[in-house]
């Protein structure tokens, strides 16, 4: 089977490197260097964990997944993943932490429920007067998101995928270059630069899938802010887990590769079209300094070390895309990470990859059009209370 793969983020690459180490014929096509920081997938680090609240699926995909991000790891001899731990704030005993508890349980992954005075010695500093428990994944932690989209790349390529630079566009069941011929001839590609066909064309593309599929992919594309603290040695990672505060919207994790202590308010940020430029970040101060002095209270004056700004591409209800285009036999769609997608990439990858070869349709809810609101597998969104 050849199949044609537009877009190298960690959805696209980890398809590549899927099909290509098991001997198939693989076109990958992206018009940036693949972890450019203009695609979802380019950012230093992205948390890897396994609670989704009750949702048994996303919750063994995450497990698949960290076994095969080691797999890549193995492989390409790169340090992808660190296993941190992560901590989840509970506010209620009846919340998404303790929907996730008895769904990992049950799934035999580890985690561990703490009293929140038990908490305290996970962080240099902990707030924990409005939590219900903390509960403790030893085996969640971050990945080196920039870096394992390029040893996915780096390894499909190793077993024989070819990499083509420009920019795509979908007619019929083909994918034509619009630009950047040359370039594909610069980083070596002998395919044909016009027309590029296989038994299946994926359109892998990220927050730019909108505008190639319109209402087939209805996509909200948004801007959102990382902020790096200086918090000093006491709060390196490793030794300092990744943290969910899922009912005040907040996430990050302790400071890894010296970028500093990483916050992230994750309300929905305003619109942001694919193209355009990502803006300066700085806007969320504000309202992070708010969390840190409640919740790492140590951290509340830390300076500011960095901000970045990112895109989201939020399906409605939070759910991946994956399927088949309706009128078009080899043309299919994978994309909507919705903020949450970046663990999954190579877990989702076998299974798409195993749909088209045939085998286990992919699930219905992953399906393309008009979808109702549904709750976040990110976090509620709504913001501190
Ligand atoms: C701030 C932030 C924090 C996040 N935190 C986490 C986290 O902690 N954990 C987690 O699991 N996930 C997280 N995510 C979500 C995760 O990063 C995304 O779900 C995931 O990276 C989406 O990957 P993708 O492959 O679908 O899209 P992308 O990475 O955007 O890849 C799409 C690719 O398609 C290419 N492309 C688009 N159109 C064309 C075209 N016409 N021709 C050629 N190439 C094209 C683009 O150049 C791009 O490289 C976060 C996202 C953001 C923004």
């Amino acid at each position: 089977m050849k199949t044609v793969i537009v877009g190298a983020g960690t959805f696209g690459a980890s398809l590549a490197w899927t099909l290509a180490r098991a001997g198939e014929e693989v076109v990958l096509v992206d018009q940036f260097e693949p972890g450019d920081t203009r695609a979802t997938s380019g950012g230093e680090s992205r948390l890897i964990r396994c609670a989704h609240g009750a949702d048994e699926l996303y919750t063994a995909s995450a497990r698949r997944a960290r076994a095969l991000w080691r797999e890549l790891e193995a492989e390409s001899g790169a340090e992808l993943m660190v296993e941190i731990g992560m901590a989840w704030f509970a506010q209620r005993e009846d919340g998404w932490e303790a929907e996730s508890e008895r769904a990992m349980t049950a799934q035999g992954i580890p985690c561990e429920r703490l009293d929140p005075r038990e908490g305290t010695k996970l962080f240099p500093s902990l707030g924990i007067d409005d939590l219900a428990f903390v509960l403790f994944e030893p085996e969640a932690g971050v990945l080196r998101a920039q870096r394992a989209v390029q040893a996915l790349t780096r390894q499909a390529v190793a077993h024989g995928a070819r990499l083509v630079r420009g920019r795509a566009t979908p007619e019929g069941d083909h994918a034509v270059l619009t630009a950047s011929a040359a370039a594909a001839v610069a980083c070596g590609a002998l395919v044909d630069c016009e027309r590029l066909e296989g038994d299946a064309v994926i359109w892998a593309c990220g927050p730019w899938l909108n505008r190639l599929f319109g209402e087939l992919v209805p996509l909200k594309v948004t801007q959102q802010e990382l902020l790096f603290f200086d918090g000093g040695p006491a709060w390196r990672s490793p030794g300092t887990p990744g943290f969910v505060d899922y009912d005040l919207a907040m996430y990050g994790t302790g400071d890894l590769d010296d970028l500093g202590v990483k916050v992230a308010f994750d309300k929905e940020g305003p619109a942001l079209d694919p193209d355009a430029e990502l803006p300066r970040a700085g806007a969320t101060e504000p309202i992070v300094r708010e969390y840190l002095a409640r919740r790492f209270p140590a951290l509340a004056d830390a300076p500011l070390k960095e901000g970045r700004c990112c895109r989201y591409e939020l399906s409605a209800d939070s759910n991946f895309i994956a399927a088949r285009h309706p009128e078009l036999e080899r043309t299919w769609i994978v994309g909507g990470g919705s903020g949450h997608g970046f663990k999954h990439g190579p877990a989702l990858a076998e299974r798409v990859a195993d749909a088209l070869r045939g085998g286990t349709p992919l699930p219905e809810r992953f399906g393309l059009g008009a979808r109702a609101a549904g709750r976040s597998f990110r976090t509620a969104g709504s913001g501190v209370r």
